[in-house]
């Protein structure tokens, strides 16, 4: 399935749920996540909805590739010069929530994580 009328995140890429965006291009959507873990907190996207990691075959490796390099990408336009963290949690045991394919980047200081 292309795009699926109940998930949240197709919602998204369609414009029917409103995001602050940060980038679009044919295949990606990034916004930033409603509910921030770090200072500045972007979620990449396939526009294409493919519900985890685990549904991932050999058609989808260009596509991931692209989610990783825009990650450094952004955050570099956004002003994040001293590193920042990349998730994709997959499945219930992997913490996942939203049934669409996501790439969380967090970044900018953390002083809680020092110590
Ligand atoms: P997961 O646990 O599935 O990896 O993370 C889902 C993420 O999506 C959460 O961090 C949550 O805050 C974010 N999220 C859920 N619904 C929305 C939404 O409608 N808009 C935005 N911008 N983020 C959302
Ligand atoms: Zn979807």
């Amino acid at each position: 399935m292309s795009h699926d009328p109940n998930c949240i995140f197709c919602k998204i890429v369609a414009g029917q749920i409103p995001s602050k965006k940060a980038y679009e291009d044919e295949y990606l959507l990034a916004f930033h996540d409603i509910n921030p873990w770090a200072p500045v907190h972007l979620l990449i996207i396939p526009k294409l909805h493919i519900a985890s990691m685990a549904d991932l075959h050999d058609g989808h490796a260009e596509l991931l590739g692209r989610m990783g390099v825009l990650a450094p990408k952004l955050m570099r336009e956004l002003g994040v010069s001293n590193g920042f963290r990349t998730v994709i949690n997959t499945g219930p045991d992997g913490g996942q929530e939203v049934y669409h394919l996501h790439m969380h980047v967090m970044g900018g200081p953390r002083p809680w994580l020092k110590g």
